[in-house]
């Protein structure tokens, strides 16, 4: 895994329009964990790409009525399989963590890259998802050396009281451990 003009090589690219400049172009500071299945709790279908797309039909289910119209984001999603997504390129801001704080400071998209797990903040994730997610984020620490294996955080820690996710299933330790052995 390779990055190439903040996209990385060997991965679905499904361009998302929901992104803008970062206030600072090169500030790429932060990792934050999120994670997101549609409808919650059912997995291997196209309904993220097409949120993050806007093109989710808020008929196929009642929970896209509530959710349709949201312009969202993340840089990267990946699925139950370990397959990975991106949606937007590293240098721009996704619009993923929304009102949020990271030690004192405000407006994490600004400075942040978005990962997405399909996933619950329930339902154990993936052995796949847990190789990707390391594979990733160590491209991505030698593509950003602002970034570091102790700038990870999960939204449920930039907006406490408003997110929940990654959530429990995410085990964080596992995470690290795979980062230190790779
Ligand atoms: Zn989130």
């Amino acid at each position: 895994m390779n990055i190439n003009q903040h996209w990385l090589t060997d991965i679905t690219q499904t361009p998302s329009p929901n992104y803008d400049e970062r206030p600072v172009p090169t500030d790429i500071s932060l990792l934050v964990i999120h994670c997101i299945s549609l409808p919650p709790g059912e997995f291997d279908n196209f309904y993220i790409d097409q949120l993050f797309c806007n093109q989710l039909d808020p008929n196929k289910h009642p929970y896209f009525e509530k959710i349709h119209q949201l312009t969202v984001s993340a840089h990267i999603l990946i699925k139950r399989t370990g397959k990975v997504v991106q949606y937007v390129p590293f240098d721009k801001r996704a619009w993923h963590a929304g009102k949020s704080e990271y030690e004192g400071r405000e407006r994490c998209n600004d400075f942040s890259i978005g990962i997405e797990l399909e996933g619950t903040e329930q339902i154990e994730y993936t052995d796949q998802q847990y190789l990707q997610l390391t594979a990733v984020i160590q491209t991505l620490l030698k593509s950003y050396p602002e970034l570091s294996a102790q700038r990870i955080t999960g939204h449920s820690d930039i907006a406490p009281g408003r997110k929940n996710d990654p959530g429990a299933s995410f085990d964080w330790q596992r995470l690290f451990c795979l980062l230190n052995e790779s």
